[in-house]
């Protein structure tokens, strides 16, 4: 039985007091919900606050990113060895590292090892271009994200992956349920192939893309998704909760 998984990623948003606030505003509400795992990714910078808020609690922290060495001369980045001290979640390869930081295949794979070393748990993030998705390219491209971000790395067990469909990620067009559902069976298929059927039966697999708390069940009810990555709608307390909320009674309808 794969348990529900909702993360929340705030991307570069939020000084250290607006995270301290926004977690102090959705905490009660999340730790009101045991069926679903709760994961909240504020910036670097704000993890040690917020997880000094969160203590002992069900909701759980994660980092962004992260770097493949454990320490050195990398100026400006951070390592795995840091973050494990922090949190339990680490998001890997999201577009906007691949768009605007150059990150691909032999840097993510590196990352997912450098993250599973610590025991750092990796949402690995893949996901196709609109013009790849309209050349009918999806599961080519997302086959070939999932071999390279996992070359060299032989226990998948318990990695989080995102699908995440770039021209749904904060555009507002969501994917719809059916082509999400369609692309993460897709997924599960791959990772059978490159591992064997009881990892891919056991792994989670999230749907990101423009998940609010109006159209999340429409995901949610799907059979091959386990939850969702959010981007804004993370940022507002009450949308979240209603996130974490909605999921935990549809996947208790459907289990
Ligand atoms: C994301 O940042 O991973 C994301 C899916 O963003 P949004 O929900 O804003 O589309």
């Amino acid at each position: 039985m794969r348990v529900p998984f909702i993360a929340g990623n705030w991307k570069m948003n939020t000084t250290v007091d607006e995270a301290v606030k926004l977690v102090s505003e959705m905490h009660p509400g999340l730790e009101k919900i045991t069926s679903v795992d709760k994961v909240v990714c504020p910036p670097f910078v704000s993890l040690a606050a917020v997880k000094e808020l969160i203590k002992g609690s069900s909701t759980k922290l994660g980092a962004q990113n992260l770097y493949f060495a454990e320490k050195g001369a990398y100026t400006g980045e951070i390592s795995p060895l840091m973050l494990a001290d922090l949190c339990q979640f680490v998001i890997i390869g999201h577009s906007e590292r691949r768009q605007y930081f150059g990150e691909a295949g032999e840097i993510i794979s590196k990352k997912v090892q450098a993250a599973l070393r610590v025991k750092l748990i990796p949402i690995l993030c893949v996901g196709e271009k609109l013009e790849e998705n309209e050349a009918g390219r999806t599961r080519e491209v997302v086959a070939e994200q999932l071999r390279s971000s996992l070359a060299g790395i032989n226990e998948a067990d318990g990695l989080i992956i995102a699908y995440e469909p770039i021209w749904a990620i904060g555009t507002g067009k969501a994917a719809t349920g059916e082509q999400a559902n369609e692309t993460i069976g897709f997924i599960r298929q791959s990772i059978t192939k490159l591992y064997s059927d009881s990892i891919a039966q056991n792994i989670r697999i999230l749907y990101g893309g423009s998940v609010n708390s109006a159209n999340v069940t429409e995901f949610i009810s799907q059979p091959e998704i386990d939850g969702a990555l959010v981007g804004g709608a993370s940022l507002k307390a009450d949308e979240f909760v209603g996130i974490v909320k909605q999921t935990a009674e549809i996947k208790s309808i459907t289990k």
